[in-house]
């Protein structure tokens, strides 16, 4: 992804993408800190700009650092890379991170830098249905980690999950948390379906997704019933439908959890296109 053209805002200027580099010492490198965010570009037009710019704000907050930016020089800022590089259609990646001013733990005395940058990406699962299996990850307590955060370090878990459930055949891992509770995949939340009505885990240990809170009221508008609660894996039996939501994944039906297989149902099929036409709007 390094060597293209096209610009990326950083620190406030555009520069060249093959010029957008940190130093080796990058404190948010060696510890984790850096936090981020994934906004979709749809003809356009950057979806929940504002939502997304606010969450980065509020990620590196929660991390102890303040961004040197507001949501709308943020809004204004992405709005420019994604016109400079001309995208219609596609994701963006704005981060933020502390700088190499220290090398011990503390932070104190760092820097804060931004960037963002914009580039084409298509679907992120090309099957209709996925399988995904659960992972032996757990999502720490929120007593252990600031789960609201979209921190860098966090995601070690997600990945070491994702590559693992890949090796093992399936497209995504399902994590459950501390407490054993379902919690969400590796880059997006969960969603199922119990009687008609749509169920989904409470936000304790999970990133409160904007594509979650999106189709949460989206089912609302429907007339569906949606039920924030502590779901366990031992009601997966129980379940008749089973989707993702997020940013990169959107509405992605689940077609297997481990050996358990769910069918593409009317209301995934629903909200699925209520999503699309609603981020095409
Ligand atoms: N959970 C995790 C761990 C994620 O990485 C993401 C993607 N940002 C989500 C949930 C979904 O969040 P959103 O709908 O805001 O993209």
């Amino acid at each position: 992804l390094d060597d293209r053209d096209g610009v990326i805002w950083l620190n406030g200027k555009l520069v060249p993408w093959r010029d957008a580099k940190v130093h080796v010492l990058t404190h948010s490198l060696h510890y984790g800190n850096a936090v981020f965010e994934g906004d979709r570009v749809y003809n356009g037009k950057v979806f929940k700009l504002s939502e997304h710019s606010a969450r980065l704000i509020r990620s590196a907050k929660m991390l102890a650092y303040d961004l040197p930016y507001s949501v709308a020089e943020l809004d204004a800022a992405t709005k420019l890379v994604v016109a400079e590089n001309k995208l219609e259609s596609g994701y963006v990646r704005p981060l933020a991170w502390r700088g190499p001013e220290v090398i011990g733990v503390s932070a104190a005395g760092t820097k804060i830098h931004v960037m963002i940058a914009a580039f084409p990406w298509g679907k992120y699962f090309s099957q209709a249905a996925i399988r995904i299996c659960t992972s032996r990850w757990k999502r720490p307590s929120p007593e252990s980690s600031p789960a609201g955060s979209k921190a860098a370090g966090l995601y070690v878990i997600c990945t070491l999950a994702r590559d693992e459930a890949a090796a093992a055949g399936y497209q995504d891992a399902l994590m459950h948390d501390y407490k054993g509770r379902l919690s969400e995949a590796t880059g997006a939340n969960l969603f199922l379906v119990f009687d008609g009505e749509l169920h989904t885990p409470t936000t304790e240990t999970i990133l409160n997704g904007i594509t979650r809170q999106t189709v949460m009221e989206l089912a609302r508008k429907r007339g569906i019933t949606v039920v924030e609660r502590e779901i366990y894996p031992e009601e997966l039996a129980r379940a008749s439908e089973v989707f993702l939501t997020g940013t990169a994944v959107e509405v992605q039906p689940v077609g297997s959890i481990d050996e358990r297989e769910y069918p593409v149902g009317p209301i995934s099929t629903q909200l699925q296109a209520d999503y699309a036409a609603l981020v095409r709007a």
